[in-house]
């Protein structure tokens, strides 16, 4: 592990040094850190904490860490992929509930910190998903481990894609259970991975990322349902970037692969294309009835706030009854994927509003945001250990809301400076 002192001496820090085990003082390491970041701070490396000002669609105000000056942007950075954040109906709904309920609910929701509007988008996830019942978490990631660890014992096992999100595997590891995974997408490593993992006297679950929240490709869910049945193994999917965006009408991975149904646990956030907060895990009545029991982080955490919960209502109404975002949405990611492609980028398997822009070398694809931001453009920087070492990218998130002429005002920019860096010929 780095120390303070090494710090100032290893010629080029990398992330990875922080991750080892440290010295007699845990503080240490937080003192090395501070080296790296004054070192990107002074390559003029600001892609995190942009501070945003204001948000409307696919714009945004945000202040430039470098100099201070308020810059007004093409947001390519932002979740919020059906633009249901700043969506006009949304925000109303959002503030006449604080009227009504509060700012906060100031309970856990077993306490006194249901409302009947938590309990109605409980019933309108369920229904979205066609299936009995619903619960909601503070956030995607207390649902992931608040489902998993309730589930998962010392003893069973769990089996789950190499490229799911933390969350996912923190809650594995917190359950005690045995831990396989397969290599990202390969049907021959999960089912080698099956064999190993089942057993008669044990249960396993086998995880997988609708969308993959770096790649923006999507799970072969019509081939994983089946491996799992026939080595008697539940499934469970993390719907995050998929709900509102993949499948014919935005109902997720399992309408665009044919097995809706024949998932036993969805869980998903509120926090992206829905725009706001909140994990959620949809499925049986009797496993979310037991959830509500057995998942600590809904049993020990306050319940997300009713102006949050308000949102979400017309949200969720918006998703069921008007598929002009939808459409919207897919005619951006189809016309800017496909002119990306054309240009030469490296875009991967993307198959959802998440646009990879895979480079080879982190200075060239740091030099190449860094002019972006200068421009006007604001996408994010993806690098180690989110990625793979040599697999750095500029991650692109499209909105219903980019009219075609700020997406060629995007294309010509990704065309000049993506050779000006080096990342096309
Ligand atoms: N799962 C996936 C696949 C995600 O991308 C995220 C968000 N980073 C989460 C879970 C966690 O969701 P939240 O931000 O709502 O905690």
């Amino acid at each position: 592990m780095i120390v303070a002192s090494e710090a100032t001496k290893k010629a080029r820090l990398e992330w990875g040094d922080f991750y080892d085990p440290g010295g007699a003082d845990l503080f240490d390491k937080a003192r090395g850190f501070q080296a790296a970041l004054a070192q990107e701070a002074a390559d003029g490396n600001h892609f995190f904490r942009r501070p945003i000002l204001a948000a409307d669609g696919g714009r945004a105000l945000v202040r430039d860490p470098e100099d201070g000056r308020v810059r007004e942007v093409i947001m390519l950075g932002s979740n919020s992929f059906l633009g249901l954040s700043t969506h006009p109906r949304v925000v109303e709904a959002s503030r006449d509930a604080a009227r009504q309920y509060g700012f906060g609910t100031g309970a856990v929701s077993l306490y006194a910190g249901t409302t009947d509007l938590h309990v109605e988008l409980e019933r309108r996830i369920a229904a979205f998903y066609r299936v009995e019942d619903a619960i909601l978490f503070p956030t995607g990631y207390a649902a992931n481990v608040g489902i998993i660890t309730a589930l998962l014992r010392k003893g069973d096992a769990v089996v789950n894609d190499l490229f799911n999100h933390a969350s996912i595997f923190d809650g594995c590891i917190q359950s005690g259970a045995a831990l396989h995974t397969f290599a990202h997408g390969r049907m021959r490593h999960l089912e080698r991975a099956l064999k190993r993992a089942t057993g008669p006297d044990h249960g396993t679950l086998v995880i997988t990322d609708g969308v993959f929240s770096m790649e923006g490709e999507t799970a072969k869910l019509d081939e994983i349902v089946p491996l799992a049945r026939k080595y008697g193994a539940r499934v469970m999917i993390d719907e995050a970037h998929a709900v509102g965006v993949v499948g014919p009408t935005g109902r997720g991975t399992a309408e665009k692969c044919g097995v809706e149904g024949e998932i036993d646990v969805v869980m998903g956030t509120l926090s992206k294309a829905p725009g706001g907060i909140g994990g959620y895990a949809a499925g049986s009545r009797e496993l979310i009835d037991y959830l509500r029991y057995f998942a600590r982080p809904y049993f020990f955490s306050t319940s997300i706030p009713a102006p949050v919960i308000a949102g979400l209502l017309e949200v969720f109404d918006i998703l069921a009854n008007d598929p002009t975002l939808h459409r919207a949405l897919w005619r951006n990611i189809q016309y800017l994927r496909g002119e990306l492609d054309a240009l030469g980028f490296n875009t991967g398997k993307s198959a959802s509003a998440i646009i990879p822009i895979i480079g080879r070398d982190e200075a060239a694809v740091k030099g190449m945001l860094r002019d972006l931001f200068a421009e006007g453009i604001f996408a994010n920087y993806v690098a180690f250990p989110a990625v793979p070492k040599n697999r750095p990218r500029i991650r692109v998130n499209v909105m219903a809301q980019h009219t075609r002429k700020e997406l060629d005002e995007v294309l010509e920019a990704f065309e000049r400076l993506g050779k000006k860096h080096g990342i096309i010929e």
